[in-house]
């Protein structure tokens, strides 16, 4: 599933415009009917990214109630963001990229050195930037409030078998992603860190962070 889709809107009209580098987490509440784009500036960056209700954070993104929606496991275009309530966080409005991952997770310090070796436990990782993020916008959450994720431009096909790959990117320079929100959302994203496989093309590169209001 592919839906290439441009949106209409202006970044000059967005009520928020900020570069956010590689490497480094946010917080941001974004109120319903808002419209919210991640923009992969340099290519081949993968951003981390989880949706909680703003008004209640025990209601947050679930990777398993969004495939089940859709029947499908890659997001795009269409794709409803659905909570662990089983109801829609947010809406893909608009995709130049065509495919993101939910199933890869985030990359932590325990994944990176099973995956990588034993000395890239303390490299920097999304697991570490979430919960910094949490922490400095005083959240009150910690580990357990952590789902599985959406890691949008990140390429992870599943093989006939069954088994996940990391891929280089099917993402490039100014591709976006672009969702409204149909209730009050907090957004977490960890800019992904990873130094060790090519979901960043080895090379973690900033991202651009827009918010339109509604109407
Ligand atoms: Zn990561």
């Amino acid at each position: 599933m592919t839906a290439l889709k441009e949106s209409p809107r202006d970044p000059a009209q967005a009520r928020l415009d900020l570069v956010l580098p590689a490497g480094e987490g946010w917080t941001h509440e974004i109120a319903a009917g808002e419209t919210f784009r991640i923009v992969d500036l340099e290519g081949n960056q993968a951003a981390d990214t989880l949706f909680f209700n703003s008004r209640d954070f025990d209601e947050r993104y679930s990777a398993m109630e969004t495939i089940r929606a859709q029947g499908n496991i890659y997001l795009t275009t269409g794709t409803t963001l659905m909570s662990s309530e089983g109801r829609p966080l947010l809406e893909i409005v608009a995709d130049t990229c065509g495919r993101h991952d939910t199933l890869g997770g985030a990359c932590s310090a325990e994944s990176n050195q099973v995956r990588y070796a034993l000395e890239k436990k303390y490299m920097h990782n999304c697991r570490d930037s979430f919960l910094l993020a949490l922490a400095r916008a005083g959240r009150g959450m910690t580990k357990r409030d952590l789902p599985s994720n959406i890691n949008f431009f990140m390429n992870v096909p599943v093989t006939p078998a069954g088994a996940l790959t990391f891929e280089d990117g099917v993402s490039g320079p100014g591709r976006y992603v672009e969702m409204r929100a149909e209730t009050h959302v907090l957004v977490l994203i960890s800019n992904c860190p990873q130094l060790n496989n090519p979901c960043n093309g080895y090379n973690p590169t900033p991202v651009r962070l827009l918010v339109w209001r509604a109407g």
